[in-house]
């Protein structure tokens, strides 16, 4: 058999992302991004090889983009378009995997959605267009929480009455799964170990961060919880803070629930520390000219990424390494430096110059000598959301 393409979708409220993988290639073969949908600034973009266009689509909405970029797809794969693998946010405890898509699939998503009240409603917007549109192919729903369906119970419940579990789902879900999967299958790879027989920490940091650990393939622990709020400082999110702050915040300012929300979802992480921006780029060079919010904003980074990861040790019993991965993990060799350096007593140490070489999509191992493995490894989502799409076709 020839090796089969599939359509990666990634809905938003007003976006959708999209990328044509092809089983045997690591790049893709187009890629693209539907923007302002439901606008009558509404346009597509693409890339194909060198090759980038776009289309302006006034008014368009999520149905009418995927109708423009379908013949777009189509014709890079030369016809031969084997099914579509959808991203959705959350599972909760109904999906532990991908997903074929159907009437009952459909439904248990959509009983979810209350759990990640933004996203999941948005990527159904996608997945009923797409179904409607392309009825004849498979397609697959490949969830961000459920890589951590297998974290034991005493890591995913709070510590609050039981009945908010068991009525209402209160627990730890975890987000980023796909990305924890992806590097850390990589990582057992490029260290020539067994997946099913090796232990990881992963740190991936972008826009939105959580650190994993990763014991024989399953992932153990996790930082996000039962939002992608739980956990370290992110660009805009404060990560972290003492759930008591919402009532101080109530009763001292009268700031209303979604003040708070969006005090702590929009306005916090980095650009709130530092006043300046959410973009660690940005907060490298302003440290660089002695901005004291950048300044600061990377050490409280910094140093609750590292709290973190060793809070997740607790989780392995072996570590075999540290993987660095998002657009920060994969590209600042100054917050993989400045992180190492509060976690000497888990033995980890970088090699200078190898840290400074593993930028821009460079993957590789960057520890010192005589110290624990330090693996930078580029995520894809997309390849990953492919291949578990894949999966379910055999
Ligand atoms: P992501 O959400 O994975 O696309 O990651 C976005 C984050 O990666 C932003 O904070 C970017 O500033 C950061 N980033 C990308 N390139 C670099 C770089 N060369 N140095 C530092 N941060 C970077």
């Amino acid at each position: 058999m020839s090796a089969r393409n599939i359509l990666v979708i990634n809905c938003g409220s007003s976006s959708i992302k999209f990328a044509l993988v092809n089983e045997s290639q690591e790049t893709f073969i187009v890629s693209g991004l539907a923007e302002r949908l439901g606008s009558p600034e509404a346009v597509l973009h693409w890339q194909q090889g060198e090759y980038k266009d776009s289309q302006a689509l006034p008014n368009a909405d999520h149905r009418q983009a995927l109708a423009q970029l379908l013949p777009i797809a189509q014709q890079a794969a030369a016809g031969e378009l084997h099914g579509i693998g959808h991203r959705v946010v959350h599972g909760g405890e109904h999906f532990s995997g991908a997903s074929r898509l159907d009437a009952t699939s459909l439904q248990a998503i959509r009983h979810v959605a209350p759990l990640a009240p933004l996203h999941n409603p948005a990527n159904l917007l996608g997945i009923e267009a797409a179904m409607k549109l392309f009825p004849d192919l498979v397609q697959v729903a490949v969830f961000d929480t459920a890589f951590h369906q297998s974290l034991p119970e005493h890591a995913y419940r709070y510590a609050v009455p039981q009945a908010l579990y068991a009525e209402h789902g209160v627990r730890r879900y975890g987000f980023h799964g796909t990305s924890h999967h992806y590097v850390s299958r990589k990582a057992a790879q490029m260290s020539n170990l067994a997946y099913d027989a090796s232990s990881w920490l992963v740190a991936h940091l972008g826009n939105g961060s959580s650190t994993c650990a990763v014991e024989n393939g399953h992932s153990r622990d996790t930082s996000m919880g039962l939002t992608p709020l739980e956990g370290l400082v992110m660009g805009t999110r404060s990560g972290d803070v003492d759930p008591n702050l919402h009532s101080h915040l109530a009763r001292t300012l009268g700031w209303s629930l979604e003040q708070i929300d969006t005090l702590l979802n929009k306005d916090s992480g980095l650009l709130g520390l530092s006043g300046l921006s959410n973009d660690m780029r940005t907060l490298e060079q302003a440290r660089e000219q002695g901005h004291a919010g950048a300044t600061l904003a990377i050490e409280v980074f910094c140093y609750r990424l590292s709290k973190s990861l060793a809070a997740m040790s607790c989780a392995l019993r072996r570590l075999d390494g540290l993987i660095f991965t998002g657009g920060i993990g994969e590209n600042s060799a100054l917050i993989r430096s400045k992180t190492l350096e509060h976690l000497s007593l888990l033995n980890l140490k970088l090699d200078v110059q190898a840290n400074a070489r593993c930028i821009r999509g460079v993957a590789g191992a960057i520890q010192a000598d005589g110290h624990t493995c330090v693996l930078v490894v580029p995520t894809n989502e997309e390849r990953q959301i492919a291949l578990d799409t894949l999966a379910l076709l055999d």
